[in-house]
């Protein structure tokens, strides 16, 4: 007789809570860091017009030539450093994790942050470690020291800014975790058009080094479109591991018109920063609600009871991200992405209902 599910799936599979995306038909949307605004129309005719032309019946160019050409302009990639594209970021994450999934290997993060690392660690079959974050959310660099001494991971992922957190880790503290690692250190640059900060000028510097980014929170998490960047000896082998037509044609074109608008890419991204000023202030004005400074697209904010709080705003038609429960250290927290100023303004008014 054939097996069922309970023998056949891998026990940390059947373990796992599948990956809960709420539907938001209707609602202002703030759970998922998207950028709100869209390309102005002119822009969007062009896309529609390179999108009619596609030869959507040919296969992708596997390499991206063209796309990662423009790329290494727009982000002046140095000399000496490759790219490597993926289906959004969380592909590379999966990417990057199989490729040194040997038998008993250790992926290293830190907690709380992007679920993600965890996850795919998780699917990989490897033993994930998150190395507790201090309660004000920054490294402890001490601890991540010890973690590194007893675990030996082969990769080590660190988000800057960090997910759910909103902030930005001390260079120094991160300096120190490159230079201990056995292995292979990412820095997730997923917020990096809010943050400004970056470690691509580094790379060269620490060989053991790759910086990821991902095009999905600066107006593009419908394209699915991330890359890695790094010393040619670790991408090539990473790249192998690459399904071979993982970015679509159709990704490819209109990732290559969006980054001849880079201008208007930052000016969003301005917009959205000017927003989370003026967000962040009336969280603090607000008595029953405690925000953590952020240098990403959103707040993370703690409340008395952020279950009551979070149906209270999805009542009114508010969606943000409920982390209470998620980990110890987000006790009582939601986060919210910041949006227009309509939207915000919109978010404020509900968020004074559901207090009260
Ligand atoms: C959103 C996010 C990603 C995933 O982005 P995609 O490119 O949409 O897969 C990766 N890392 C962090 C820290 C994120 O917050």
């Amino acid at each position: 007789m054939a097996k069922g599910p309970d023998e056949i799936i891998r026990d940390e599979i059947r373990a796992l809570a599948a990956y809960h995306v709420p539907d938001s038909g209707g609602m202002v949307k703030l759970d998922a860091m998207e950028n709100p605004y869209l390309l102005p129309h002119g822009v969007r005719e062009r896309i529609a017009k390179l999108v009619s032309d596609a030869e959507i019946n040919r296969y992708p160019d596997a390499g991206a030539a063209r796309l990662k050409s423009r790329l290494r302009g727009v982000l002046r990639i140095p000399e000496g450093v490759e790219l490597l594209l993926g289906n959004g970021s969380d592909e590379i994450i999966q990417m990057l994790t199989l490729a040194v999934a040997r038998p008993g290997a250790t992926v290293l993060g830190v907690e709380p942050a992007f679920v993600m690392f965890r996850l795919i660690a998780s699917f990989c079959g490897l033993r994930f470690v998150g190395v507790p974050l201090r309660e004000d959310f920054s490294l402890d660099p001490e601890r991540i020291a010890a973690a590194i001494d007893e675990h030996q991971p082969a990769l080590i992922f660190i988000a800057y800014p960090n997910n759910p957190t909103g902030n930005l880790f001390d260079a120094a503290a991160i300096d120190a975790v490159i230079a201990n690692a056995p292995g292979l250190v990412v820095i997730d640059e997923a917020y990096h058009a809010f943050a400004e900060r970056t470690y691509i000028h580094k790379l060269r510097e620490h060989p053991n080094l790759l910086v990821m980014r991902t095009l999905s929170k600066s107006g593009f998490a419908g394209l699915r479109l991330g890359f890695l960047a790094g010393a040619d000896p670790w991408l090539k082998h990473i790249d192998k591991v690459r399904l071979p037509y993982n970015v679509g044609v159709l990704t490819q074109l209109v990732a290559e018109e969006a980054f001849q608008h880079q201008g208007l890419l930052d000016e969003q991204a301005s917009a959205i920063k000017a927003e989370r000023t003026r967000l962040y202030a009336a969280l603090e004005r607000e008595p029953r609600t405690t925000p953590f400074p952020s240098d990403a697209n959103f707040i993370l904010f703690k409340t008395a009871s952020a279950q009551a709080t979070f149906d209270g705003l999805k009542r009114q038609g508010v969606l943000v991200k409920n982390l209470h429960g998620s980990h110890p250290a987000l006790e009582g927290c939601l986060r919210v992405t910041v949006g227009t100023p309509d939207e915000n303004d919109r978010f404020l008014e509900a968020l004074h209902e559901a207090l009260a």
